[in-house]
């Protein structure tokens, strides 16, 4: 293992969709571990502690406006986490084109403007972290859910692209794919996907945001400084053989 002196613990961290579910649950992780933690909101409060910046990833300016304050108080950012994410689940027949586009326009292009964004600062700084929160639904395919398997599934080609395109520069990308985690999103699940899916799932279990979060902060962090265009499930078995 190499420590790299370059990223100590104190680096600016940006979460984006931080203010709830395992983007809350990631930004505390990176608090605890002593760095410099913004996060991006639309809506609820910022927990004590950290930086909250209103944005929407579905528009360029609002991002761009988010770095810029983050910027000013933490400095570049060195470690992006793009997190938010939505669904809108129907069966393709009923799916529309809204559909499809707004969940892609969130969950993939979204992680696209913020990606970009960040990158800037990243190649100044010559070191940066991404990571891409994708889900086991991207290579797993999931009735239903057309639109967000496909936003998913994107973001891998975008972690393998930057890992090719930025890798010499001391910048890794990565993707977690999570499994079924406890947050609002899975909440709103009908309570017979909810028991379709746990019989699926090895672990016999749903697990919670803490469990996707410590993974996020360790491919984040200097331990994983030679780990860059991997995609990490933490889904208690559910998407073996991806
Ligand atoms: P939640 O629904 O609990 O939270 C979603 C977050 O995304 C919120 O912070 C929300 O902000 C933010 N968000 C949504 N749209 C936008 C937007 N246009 N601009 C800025 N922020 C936005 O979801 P989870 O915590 O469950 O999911 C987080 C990520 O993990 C998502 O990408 C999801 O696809 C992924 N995931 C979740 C799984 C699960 O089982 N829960 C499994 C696999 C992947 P606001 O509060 O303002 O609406």
């Amino acid at each position: 293992m190499q420590n790299d002196p370059q990223t100590p613990a104190g680096r600016s961290v940006l979460v984006t969709g931080g203010n709830r579910g395992i983007g809350l649950a990631i930004a505390k992780a990176f608090l605890e571990a002593g760095d410099r933690v913004a996060i991006t909101y639309r809506s609820g409060d910022v927990p004590d502690g950290m930086l909250g910046v209103k944005a929407d990833v579905t528009d360029m300016a609002s991002v761009d406006a988010a770095f810029t304050e983050v910027e000013a108080a933490h400095g570049p950012v060195e470690v992006l986490v793009a997190n938010a994410g939505i669904t809108r689940d129907t069966l393709l027949l009923r799916m529309s084109e809204d559909d499809f586009t707004d969940v892609v326009d969130t969950n993939l292009t979204g992680a696209f403007r913020v990606v970009k964004r960040a990158s800037k600062g990243m190649l100044k700084l010559r070191r940066g972290r991404v990571v891409l929160i994708s889900s086991v639904v991207g290579l797993y395919g999931s009735p239903g859910q057309v639109n967000y398997a496909a936003s998913k599934a994107g973001l891998i080609g975008i972690a393998r692209s930057l890992t090719r395109e930025l890798g010499s520069r001391n910048i890794t990308a990565n993707v977690v794919a999570p499994g079924f985690i406890d947050t609002d999103m899975t909440q709103a699940l009908p309570e017979d996907t909810r028991k379709s899916y746990l019989s699926s799932i090895p672990a016999g279990r749903f697990a919670d945001p803490e469990e996707v979060a410590g993974v996020v902060r360790w491919i984040a962090g200097p331990e994983a400084g030679y780990i860059s265009g991997a995609v990490i499930p933490v889904d208690g078995g559910l998407g073996m053989g991806h």
